[in-house]
This record gives C-alpha cells, structure tokens and sequence, in this order.
C-alpha cells in the first residue's frame, strides 16, 4: 500500500455523523498491556542512571508483583485507551512471573471484552531460572495450541541461555509463528546479533534494534516515545532494510501520538525525513493484524487520513470505531461494551494493591 494514504479511507463511510477524516483502525505493534497500571507507581529507591537500572528497579519489581487479579485490570484499562485512541488491534509481549499460566488468556478476554483485536507473546526469560524459563515457554504453546492468536515471546537474549532462545524459536518454527523479542535495546543486550543470527526468520517481530549491530530477518518494531524515555539512542529505522512498524513499549496505544514523536525523532536525525515515511510504519501494522484495516475509526479533524497535516496537529481524538463487521465499539469517544467509570475504578483499585506490594 502506499505510505502517502492509508488504505479504503472513505468519508462516504462515515456512518455515526461525525465531522472527521475516517481511515481503518490502527494497529498498535508493540505493548505492554501488563504496564497500564505502573503510572503512578512508587518510585525506587534510588534513581535509575541507566537502561539496566531501569529494567531492574522498575519493570522487573513491577512484573514480578503482578498477579491475574492486577494483569486483568490493566489489560483492560489499557484496551479501552487504546481504542479511544483508534487503535482496534494490539501486538502484546507479556510478563509476570509469579502468574504465568494462563496469563495471556487473561489479556485475551480482557481485550474480546472490550473489542481489541490482539497477537500475544509470553516473554520467556531466564532471570527467573531454568524453570521460569520453561513455564513461560509452556505458557506460549498452551496458548497457541488452543487456537490463542500470537507469536512465541522472549524476553530478549540478554536474559536468555542460548538453549532458552534456541528452543523458543524452535517452538515457534513447529506452531508456525513468529518469535516477538526486544533486540539489542540497550547496551547490556548488545550480543543480541550475534546471537540471534542464526535463530532469526522473516516472521520475527525484532522489537528496537537500537543497537543491533548487523542485519536480522523480521519486521522491526520502532518505540520511539520509549526509547528516548529510557535515554538508549536513536536506532535509525528507515535507515534498516527491515520493514518497520510502530509501538509504544507499553506507554498508551495511541498511535496518531507515537506516530508524531517517530516523524519527529526521525527528523532530528535527518532534517530531509518527511512523516510520509513514519505513517507508513503505522500502515505496516496491518501484517501483523490485518482485520484492523477493516474497522473504521472517524477522528476529531478532517485531515486525519494526512501524515503532514496529523504530523502537527496534537490532540486528534477518535470519536466513533466500528468494526468490520458493523458493531460500534465506541461512539462520542465513549466505549460501548465496558463502562469507562467502572473499567477505571477497577483499575484504580488494582493499582492500589500492586503499589501496596511494591
Ligand atoms: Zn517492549
């Protein structure tokens, strides 16, 4: 498709009596529905001075807290956001490794309730031992054994033996899917290339890539609202053969948002960059969760199907999505299926319990 013009946007397709530009819903390729509840969350103890510290003091006491209880609670917040954002299909990578099994079934149902088409991973990692490991590896093919859509997730290869990493991507090979992993993200994950270049396929989902240091296979996932957030550098991603696509690293699911800090964090390296590039790493998320380019999302301004005129105008705001099959899912930028106020007191008592923990 081409970049300049998202697919089938039609304003005869307006259906609810909206004002604004209509285009499919977006995708969302990389998230971490787990994470919705950590704004807010207690600070550590001392101040994190780098990516590793990072991982460390906040994700990793974050992840290891959480329970089915909390992981419901902020998968659901987090879908409703993501569709009030326009965004109809999220790409997952989950953890919580003290509530493993049956963990992506939670986020499944929890975004079927609210209407969120998904892909999920487990990330497998060893920092729980050997048999953290191989739970969470039980976790991917329990999942998509029974029909669950997604990849097999890792962690990534800093946290992983090579046998771990070997056989994820064995599994993945046998079910048919990809393998979803962070790449060389930071520095302590610079081996990531070495050691993956003779696991990795076209059906990978290389999330960052910031400091990959040679070409793998697979669709590269680009977070830049992250990536500057965790002060790692900027991995150049129209500068890669990969085909790019875009997430948020579990910060929100609004794409239009993270699609203006791609455009603008791309234009800070190259002054000559133009949004049409970024937007088309919007686009590329149909690969991943085609059905999202059938649903239809009308916006707050009616130029929203233009990467220039989206690329300076914050504040954008779906009013109406509609899915493919006709079921409004939101309307007046209201979710239809859930109660905003109840999925927020749900969540905001959730929180409560996982601070409490922390
Ligand atoms: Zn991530």
């Amino acid at each position: 498709m081409k970049a300049t013009s998202p697919p089938n946007v039609s304003r005869a397709g307006r259906n609810l009596g909206a004002m604004g530009a209509v285009t499919p819903g977006l995708v969302c390729s990389h998230h971490h529905l787990y994470s919705t509840l950590a704004r807010g969350m207690p600070a550590p103890p001392r101040t994190p001075t780098g990516f590793a510290e990072i991982l460390e003091q906040i994700w990793w006491r974050l992840d290891t807290a959480l329970d089915l209880d909390m992981l419901r609670a902020s998968a659901r917040l987090g879908a409703v956001e993501a569709l009030l954002a326009g965004t109809t299909g999220i790409v997952d990578h989950h953890e919580s490794p003290n509530a493993i099994e049956g963990s992506l079934d939670v986020i499944a149902d929890a975004c079927a309730e609210v209407g969120v088409r998904t892909s999920l991973a487990y990330g497998v990692t060893d920092r729980h031992g050997p048999d953290g490991a191989r739970r969470g590896l039980a976790e991917n093919e329990r999942f998509l054994r029974a029909g669950g859509r997604g990849m097999v997730g890792v962690h990534a290869a800093f946290t992983c033996t090579d046998d771990t990493l070997a056989a994820a991507a064995g599994l993945a090979a046998e079910l048919g899917v990809g393998v979803h992993i962070h790449v060389a993200e930071g520095s302590p994950d610079e081996a990531a290339g070495a050691r993956l270049e003779p696991l990795a396929a076209d059906d990978w989902l290389i999330v960052h890539c910031v400091r990959l240091d040679r070409e793998l296979p697979g669709l590269l996932a680009h977070n830049p609202r992250s990536n500057m957030n965790n002060a790692v550098g900027y991995g150049r991603p129209a500068r890669k053969r990969n085909d790019v696509v875009l997430g948020t690293d579990g910060i929100g699911a609004d794409m239009l948002e993270e699609f203006r800090l791609a455009y603008v964090a791309h234009r800070a390296d190259d002054v000559t960059a133009s949004p049409d590039t970024a937007w088309s790493w919007i686009t590329n998320g149909y690969r991943l969760l085609p059905e999202c380019e059938g649903d239809r999302v009308t916006w707050s301004y009616d130029h929203a199907d233009s990467p220039w005129h989206v690329a300076f105008t914050p504040g954008i705001r779906a009013l109406d999505v509609v899915a493919a099959d006709g079921e409004v899912l939101v309307e007046g930028g209201r979710p239809t299926r859930v109660h905003l106020d109840e999925v927020r007191a749900h969540a905001a008592e959730q929180a409560a319990r996982l601070f409490a923990l922390l």
